[in-house]
């Protein structure tokens, strides 16, 4: 009977969900496994391509011509079963292919350029070592599959004589070193030390070493080396069946230079206590229950994931935590690492693709439990997962804005289910769907209420820019902020200033009296567009020119809105010449390890403040920062976008909790045009409850998440006139999928009309309940790929979190 392998191809201009059937070659039979690559020929052509075995059939039953796999890409599978699985689910929910889901789980590495190598590591017939191996202990995998022999090294492997090692071109994957263990017992080793001469010195410290290595175990030739033992002598002890040599693969540490501090479990408050039983019980009964850690900054809800954490690795499970952000969380790593060691793997964006391979083979192997890591971190290969922690799990970044446009806490759900695990959301400021979904009982509410060290929230004091605009300070300080910074300084204190650069000079603001022009249809700010020279509204298309005059107060300050760092900078250091200033932005924090550098240098305080745009309100634990400062508080407020006072709440509030975390007392200074808007009012008064009500109550009037679903459509082509053709088609194509709840907004052209030449439109489809919207949306990328071949891009964003 034959043996059929489905495959999930990747043809970039055929793009289809539906695997296809192979037949497996013979020799193949008892080594193809779901989850490994293999190359398939392909169309009329027979083109070779690349593909994911997703199913093995055995004796099944087929009739036609069925075209043979041609070679394998693995030897083992690179996706354990509930990735494949996954991976399905993903496509259907990103509206993306399952191919690139697949891609998209694997390290880089194994999608890079790389070759793969097959090592031997034990002895093996003298047929194979030489006609095979031509009598060297490695090949690549290429020669094998020329020699049509990849079958006799799957065997070998099976066999656990050959081992295949993947390595990027530049040779940084895999390092390697020469290990030396003893054959020889500990009395044996004493034999031949007495039956040697006397002056044999060498051979006799050799045997001592020997001896000193546990029989098991095994030690470095060049540690041998270190001590006085030449390499002829190492192999003389070879000759004489004393040791044996092998090379050992040693997994690259990026924190191996670091030492961590050990800490071990606080005692826990009440409101940790209740936090930590209530997950605990789900983590001892396999139970997947979500639940919503909701703890002002500071409050311990770290210390709430380690301790859940140390119960799933007492029941040999993994963990898997995500950051937003991991080059900006050292703090968080530090302290995972310092309570777990070496069992925790930081998957960072700074490693280079060798070292991330390390770390995932760590995984894989089981040799780290506790995974750290930012957003593709959630398809770290854990065998068994006992919880999943999401931390800031209201922030923008776990959502992939390029294909699959994913929303790490959707996998992340979708992974505690398969495993029966809880899933922890924890935040300061949880967002409105979150907090929302435990209101009704979806997930499970747990509260922390206060600050652990029993400190209070800082004060915060709002400082009107329009009052300083009117007395003529033109500048980014207001008189309040100088002198609180000039205070620090002859304390010796330090502070924090967050330059919100989010919706940069993308929208207009009056100096005078802080307008922000909205459309009329949408509630929403309208974006400038400078190509154009209009103002336009990126929900509905609405558009309008550039108001010369502010619409409410008739003044004529009313421009874009933006100030870069280094101006203020040069700003600051005119303002208070002796301060110390670090500046953290794009530009100083390109190089890689630099996040880490400048926060070291903050900490160790050779500097006095700490300048940086949204990178440096998050997570960062400083005693001696007693003052935080905004400088900007409403360029997030101007954004198109009907999640921005939400953002703006998220930021103020996340910024204000790095101030007084010590001993001392810290306070907040927040300037702004618009001091009375609720966003702003209630982060001063450090109120979620209130905020989280007004929001509700406005998303319900403007009829926008959590109450209503978003879809969105965007279409590109170099051609302008196919581009708002095509859009328009495709709203016709879906509409009599829709009921009339449903609201379609648009189509309108991007704020970046043209990039790259392409041009760019959009549509927005609001809807509460809508049958057959989801199939049809899938029917339509199906029905349009000969178009997308032919340079239409389309893509569809199941509630997306980007609308610029
Ligand atoms: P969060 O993650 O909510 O911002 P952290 O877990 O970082 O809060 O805790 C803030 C500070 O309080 C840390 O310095 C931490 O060591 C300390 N802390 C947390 N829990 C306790 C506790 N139960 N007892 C004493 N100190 C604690
Ligand atoms: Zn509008
Ligand atoms: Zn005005």
């Amino acid at each position: 009977m034959p043996l059929l392998a489905d495959v999930i191809v990747d043809v970039p201009t055929l793009q289809t969900n539906q695997p296809y059937s192979y037949l497996v070659p013979e020799k193949y039979r008892h080594f193809l496994k779901v989850g490994m690559r293999v190359i398939v020929p392909f169309g009329r052509g027979s083109r070779k391509v690349q593909g994911f075995v997703v199913a093995v059939k055995d004796n099944a039953e087929f009739s036609g011509d069925l075209k043979q796999i041609d070679s394998l890409m693995d030897s083992k599978p690179v996706l354990n079963d509930e990735l494949i699985e996954l991976g399905q689910k993903m496509a259907y929910l990103t509206f993306s292919f399952r191919i690139k889901c697949y891609q998209t789980m694997l390290p880089a590495v194994m999608k890079a350029r790389y070759t793969k190598t097959i090592h031997l590591i034990d002895e093996v017939e003298e047929a194979v070592l030489f006609d095979l191996f031509n009598g060297k202990n490695e090949m690549s995998w290429e020669e094998a599959e020329k020699k049509d022999a990849l079958d006799t090294i799957l065997q070998l492997e099976k066999e656990e004589k050959v081992e295949i090692t993947y390595e990027v071109n530049d040779r940084t994957t895999v390092k390697k070193v020469r290990m030396v263990s003893p054959l020889f017992s500990f009395e044996q080793l004493e034999e031949e030390k007495e039956a040697l001469p006397s002056n044999a010195r060498k051979q006799k410290l050799l045997l001592s070493l020997l001896q000193a290595i546990n029989e098991t175990d095994a030690k470095a030739i060049a540690e041998l080396k270190a001590e006085g033992v030449s390499t002829t002598q190492i192999n003389a002890g070879e000759q004489k069946g004393w040791l044996k040599i092998f090379e050992k693969e040693i997994k690259r540490d990026p924190f191996k230079d670091i030492t961590f501090d050990e800490t071990s479990h606080l005692s826990l408050t009440p409101d940790q206590t209740h936090a930590f039983k209530e997950i605990n019980e789900a983590i001892q009964k396999d139970k997947h229950q979500v639940y919503l850690l909701k703890g002002v900054t500071g409050s311990g809800k770290t210390e709430v994931y380690l301790q859940t954490i140390s119960e799933v690795i007492d029941k040999k499970e993994g963990a898997l935590m995500l950051v937003p952000e991991i080059a900006l969380t050292p703090q968080m790593v530090e302290r995972f690492k310092g309570r777990f060691g070496s069992q925790v793997a930081v998957l960072h964006s700074g490693l280079s693709d060798g070292e991330k391979y390390d770390e995932w083979r760590k995984i894989e192997q089981e040799e780290a439990r506790v995974v750290v890591g930012a957003r593709s971190s959630i398809f770290a290969p854990l065998k068994s997962i006992g919880l999943i922690i999401i931390d800031e799990e209201h922030e923008t970044t776990y959502k992939q804005e390029e294909f699959p446009k994913y929303h790490a806490r959707d996998i992340a759900i979708m992974r505690g289910q398969y495993h029966n695990c809880p899933v922890i959301l924890g935040s300061a400021t949880p967002s409105l769907e979150s907090r929302a979904r435990a209101t009704k009982g979806v997930y499970t509410l747990l509260e922390l209420t206060s600050r652990a060290n029993k400190a209070s929230m800082p004060p915060v004091e709002v400082v009107d820019m329009t009052d300083e605009a009117k007395e003529g300070n033109a500048s980014s300080f207001s008189a309040a902020l100088k002198q609180k910074l000039e205070d620090r300084l002859k304390k010796q204190e330090q502070s924090v200033l967050l330059l919100n650069r989010r919706g940069y000079s993308s929208f207009v603001l009056c100096r005078d009296c802080g307008y922000v022009l909205e459309c009329p249809n949408c509630d929403i700010s309208q974006t400038l567009h400078m190509d154009s020279k209009t103002m336009k509204c990126h929900y509905c298309g609405h558009e309008e020119g550039i108001p010369r005059t502010c619409p409410k107060c008739h003044s004529s300050s009313i421009r874009y809105y933006g100030t870069g760092t280094q101006k203020v900078e040069e700003e600051l250091k005119e303002l208070i010449p002796e301060a110390r200033i670090i500046r953290m932005d794009v530009d100083t924090t390109r190089k890689k390890g630099a996040h880490q550098k400048l926060f070291k240098k903050f900490e160790e305080k050779k500097a006095d403040i700490l300048l940086g745009t949204q990178m440096i309100a998050k997570g960062l634990d400083f005693p001696n920062v007693t003052l935080v400062g905004v400088i900007n508080a409403d360029t997030s407020l101007g954004l198109p976008d009907f999640r921005s006072s939400e953002k703006t709440f998220q930021l103020l509030t996340q910024v204000s909790g790095r101030s007084g975390r010590g001993e001392k007392p810290g306070e907040v200074v927040v300037q702004s045009f618009n001091p009375d808007h609720y966003a702003i009012q209630l982060a001063k008064r450090h109120d979620y409850d209130s905020f989280y009500k007004k929001e509700m109550q406005l998303r319900h009037l403007s009829e926008y998440s959590p109450y209503f679903f978003l879809i969105k459509l965007s279409v590109s082509h170099t051609n302008e006139m196919t581009a708002a053709k095509k859009i328009n088609e495709f709203i016709q194509f879906l509409k009599p999928a829709l009921s009339d709840q449903a609201i379609i907004l648009g189509p309108t052209p991007k704020s970046i009309a043209r990039t790259h030449n392409r041009y760019h439109f959009q549509t927005l489809i609001k809807y509460k309940r809508e049958e057959h919207l989801i199939e049809r949306c899938h029917e339509l990328l199906m029905t349009t790929q000969k178009e997308q071949a032919k340079g239409l891009f389309i893509s569809i964003d199941y509630q997306p979190m980007d609308f610029i």
